[in-house]
């Protein structure tokens, strides 16, 4: 795999390039063998105590270093470390004749079991367990710590995958790429990538084969990791990576077709630390405000206070701009501990997103509560929707529980395919519906959007996903209701140009896409998106609906280059 020039093929995440070098993510720990131990007992325990000393130092170590929530997390993971019953179990064990690797195994494990058993709270801390416990063995064989690995010098990291809490938490100072085997372009370990402009590819099968330490330029545009470049390939890459910085920034000003036909560009964001970004790539308001990202490390329900503090910064940071928040998403790629209790078999297929809030009423109250705190509070204009609804039902339950907290503006995400069919009867009942591209190509197509060998499947391009999109455009444009689109789907220039002919009226995406979707509208009007539309939709594939859209876009380039709007 070292040999010069090997390429990996993966999905880019943006236009990011980057150089440097491979650290991996060390792979779980196996389970040790229950094998006599090489030393005497009083030396195992010995080495036991000092492995749990050094684990709980490290973690707390982190913690200082994370500072925030994350602070609080990992010092009640060292109290863990340090918890006396559980040193005093494994020792037992090293007496009973087990080496301190087993009994470390072990002794997590019956605690972790014992957590689960009660249920609750403590049965979210299990995972906790597990984590430490292959630290501490970790430490013991002197191997490398599972999870992010840490360096004093910046490099690449290469994953399996990533949780979305290893991919909020990176440290971005020193991870300049990110190269994952799995994962589809829609992954979350994609999306958060993007929010946080991290130069990525993800579904890069064989990034798991290269060495640490090798030298690897990775080029998101062409979804390429060029493996022990030669030093004309590293020249090369030096050179674009230097002109790019001195690159002047595009004017910015508000969505719009080449006739004048406004189409607002929002942004997706995680969190309100996001929103200067935003307002900086010229972001109209936000149209997708992901809430399950605040809460990805919890392991209790959020507080009203807690999520008013969030909201407010939020809001603030938006005045007289609409600001769409969706309801908690949890479920499946997010799960969230105080919610997602039960293990499901299919969890995509589960009680997520909207179901998962009815299941969990009071948490959907509160976060309604939260919000509506509030928006008493600022001058930004609050939309609220909920995630996964599949049936009109579902979206009456939603909209009395919004207007009831006085939210005026309650809408739903249409990402199943149920709710695009009947979207004339879910836009009678919600004021604005807001597509979700990443899940409705998921569902269409059939197709785990974690899953890199499916990844093919997720593209929205495919004119079944299209179709879709066109019918809740139509109740849209019928109702005089607002259809926005917030998937990945809107990142894409030619592509945001077919939706918005299909029937969106407006798009929200990462804030680094704004510019790219900004130019490309500006050079089509409305009577075009509609034309490409329909050839997309007449298409047989994604492949053929993008070639026949391009080559029809590329021939209108020619003919009519000087439309523009001032
Ligand atoms: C979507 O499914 O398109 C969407 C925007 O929601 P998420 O990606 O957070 O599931
Ligand atoms: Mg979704």
């Amino acid at each position: 795999m070292e040999k010069q020039g090997v390429r990996l093929q993966g999905v880019g995440v943006g236009q990011g390039l980057a150089l440097g070098p491979v650290i991996r993510m060390p792979d779980p720990l196996p389970e040790p063998a229950d094998v006599p131990p090489s030393l005497d007992a009083e030396a195992e325990k010995a080495r036991a105590s000092a492995a749990l000393a050094t684990t709980a130092a490290l973690i707390r170590h982190r913690g200082e270093r994370a500072g925030g929530t994350a602070k609080d997390v990992l010092d009640s993971q060292a109290a863990m470390v340090e918890d006396p019953t559980l040193s005093d179990d494994v020792a037992a064990r090293i007496d009973a004749g087990k080496s301190a690797e087993r009994a470390v195994f072990e002794g997590f494990a019956t605690f972790r079991d014992l957590l689960v058993g009660m249920g609750g709270y403590l049965a979210e801390r299990a995972t906790d367990l597990d984590d430490i416990s292959q630290r501490v063995r970790a430490t013991l064989s002197g191997l490398p710590m599972p999870g992010v690995p840490e360096s004093e010098r910046p490099f690449v990291l290469f994953a399996h995958d990533l949780a979305p809490a290893d991919t909020a938490l990176l440290d971005l100072d020193k991870v300049i790429a990110l190269v994952t085997a799995e994962g589809g372009p829609t992954s979350h370990t994609a999306i958060l990538a993007r929010e946080k402009s991290i130069v990525a590819i993800v579904g890069a099968s064989g990034a798991m084969d290269v060495a640490d330490d090798s030298v690897v330029i990775v080029d998101a545009a062409a979804g390429i990791v060029t493996v022990s470049p030669t030093p004309e390939e590293i020249a090369a890459v030096q050179s674009e990576l230097e002109s790019r910085a001195g690159e002047v920034p595009i004017p910015l000003a508000p969505g719009a077709l080449a006739d004048g036909t406004p189409i607002p560009l929002l942004a997706n964001l995680g969190s309100a630390e996001g929103a200067r970004e935003a307002i900086e790539h010229g972001a109209e308001g936000v149209g997708l405000f992901r809430t399950e990202f605040l809460f990805l490390d919890a392991t209790t329900a959020p507080t009203v206070a807690e999520q008013q503090e969030h909201y407010t910064k939020l809001l603030s940071a938006f005045p007289g701009r609409k600001v769409v928040v969706r309801m908690l998403d949890a479920g499946a790629d997010k799960p969230l501990s105080f919610m997602n209790v039960a293990p499901e078999e299919n969890p995509a297929l589960g009680l997520r997103g909207l179901r998962a809030l009815r299941a969990n009423e009071q948490i959907l109250r509160d976060q309604l509560t939260a919000l509506a705190n509030a928006d008493a509070a600022s001058e930004a204009d609050l939309w609220v929707m909920a995630p996964m609804v599949s049936t009109v039902e579902e979206t009456r339950y939603f909209t009395r529980l919004a207007r009831e907290a006085g939210l005026k503006t309650a809408g739903v995400m249409v990402e199943v395919p149920s709710s695009a069919l009947l979207a004339d009867r879910i836009l009678a009942d919600a004021d604005f519906a807001s597509i979700g591209t990443n899940d409705l190509t998921q569902y269409t197509l059939a197709a785990d959007r974690l899953l890199g060998s499916v990844a093919a499947f997720q593209d929205p391009w495919h004119p079944a996903v299209l179709r879709l999109v066109g019918e809740v455009g139509r109740a849209g444009a019928a109702l005089g209701k607002p259809v926005g689109i917030c998937g990945e789907a809107a990142a894409d220039p030619l592509l945001a140009v077919i939706l918005v002919g299909l029937g969106a009226t407006s798009l929200s995406m990462s804030p680094s896409a704004l510019v790219g979707v900004r130019a490309e509208l500006r050079r089509f009007t409305l009577a075009q998106a509609h034309e490409f539309a329909q050839l997309a939709l007449s298409a047989n594939s994604a492949n053929e609906a993008r070639a026949a859209v391009l080559e029809a876009s590329s021939a209108l380039q020619h003919t009519n280059p000087t439309e523009k709007v001032e």
